[in-house]
C-alpha cells in the first residue's frame, strides 16, 4: 500500500505577537480537553465529564504572519508552540515571559 502525503500550502514570513494584552493560554479539562471558564490550576468540575478533574493549561495566542505581500492573523496552539518555537505552558502563563514568546517567534522568521 502506498503512503499518501498531503500537500500543504507553505507560507514563509515573519510571525509576531501584536497584542501583548491577550491571554496566551486557557484552561481545559484534563480528561476531555474542552475549555473551561474555571480559573486557578486546581481541580474543577467539568460539566461534560460530570466529574471533578485537574485543569490542563493549553497554549493559545494570536499572531500576525507577514511577508512582503501582506499579512494574515493566525492562532498558535500548544503543539505548534512547543514543537516549532519551544514555548512552554509556563512561558504562556507568566505574563512577564510574553516578550520572550515574541522574541522566539521573531527569530524563527519562518512559519
Ligand atoms: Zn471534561
Amino acid at each position: 500500500m502506498q503512503t499518501q502525503y498531503l500537500n500543504y500550502l507553505n507560507v514563509q514570513g515573519i510571525a509576531k505577537v501584536t497584542d501583548f494584552a491577550q491571554s496566551f493560554y486557557y484552561l481545559a479539562c484534563s480528561n476531555c480537553k474542552i475549555a473551561t471558564n474555571a480559573y486557578g490550576d486546581g481541580d474543577f468540575w467539568c460539566n461534560y465529564c460530570a466529574k471533578k478533574v485537574p485543569a490542563l493549561t493549553m497554549i493559545k495566542f494570536n499572531i500576525q504572519i507577514a511577508d512582503a505581500t501582506g499579512s494574515i492573523e493566525a492562532a498558535i496552539f500548544s503543539e505548534v508552540a512547543a514543537e516549532a518555537y519551544g514555548i512552554t505552558s509556563a512561558d504562556a502563563i507568566d505574563v512577564r515571559k510574553t516578550h520572550s514568546i515574541h522574541t522566539k517567534l521573531e527569530h524563527s522568521r519562518f512559519f
